[in-house]
C-alpha cells in the first residue's frame, strides 16, 4: 500500500487527519522496513502522554503495523516521552520521535486549528525517517 493509500486508510479508522496520526504510521512503516514480520508476529509498546495531539499517533501505529487493541498486541503506557518499543519475534527496537522534530511542529501548530492541518501532515509523510526517529536496536 502507498503512503497516500494508507493515510486514507488511517484516517478513516481514526476519524481526522493529523501530525502525530501521522508519525504514527510512519513510525510502523519504519519497523517494517527494519524488523519486517506482522500484525501477528509483533509485540508493540507505545510510550505515550495519554491525551490527543499525541495520543493519536497509537491508531497510525496500529494501522501501519496490523498490531491491534482487540488482538492484545499493543500496549500503551503512559511517559513524557514518545516512542514504540516493537518485538518482531526474537529481535526488538525502540523507535523515538526526537525532541528536534517534536519542537519544531510545536512550533509549525502555533494558531492553527488542529483539524486542518493536512499539509503538516502531508509533510510528516514525506519526511526522512531520521528526522522525525531515532532508532535503536536492543
Ligand atoms: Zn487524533
Amino acid at each position: 500500500m502507498d503512503k497516500k493509500a494508507l493515510l486514507a486508510k488511517a484516517v478513516d479508522y481514526h476519524g481526522h487527519i493529523g501530525v502525530f496520526l501521522a508519525v504514527g504510521l510512519r513510525m510502523g512503516l519504519l519497523l517494517r522496513e527494519t524488523l519486517g514480520g506482522d500484525g501477528f508476529n509483533t509485540q508493540t509498546l507505545i510510550k505515550t502522554d495519554l491525551k490527543p495531539p499525541r495520543s493519536c499517533l497509537i491508531d497510525g501505529v496500529q494501522v501501519a503495523t496490523g498490531c491491534t487493541l482487540g488482538k492484545m498486541n499493543i500496549r500503551v503506557e503512559e511517559s513524557s516521552d514518545l516512542m514504540g518499543v516493537f518485538t518482531v519475534e526474537e529481535q526488538k527496537v525502540e523507535i523515538e520521535v526526537k525532541k528536534s522534530f517534536l519542537e519544531t511542529m510545536k512550533e509549525k501548530m502555533v494558531g492553527r486549528d488542529r483539524h486542518h492541518l493536512d499539509d503538516l501532515t502531508e509533510e510528516v509523510m514525506n519526511m526522512e525517517a531520521e528526522d522525525i526517529f531515532e532508532l535503536r536496536k536492543i
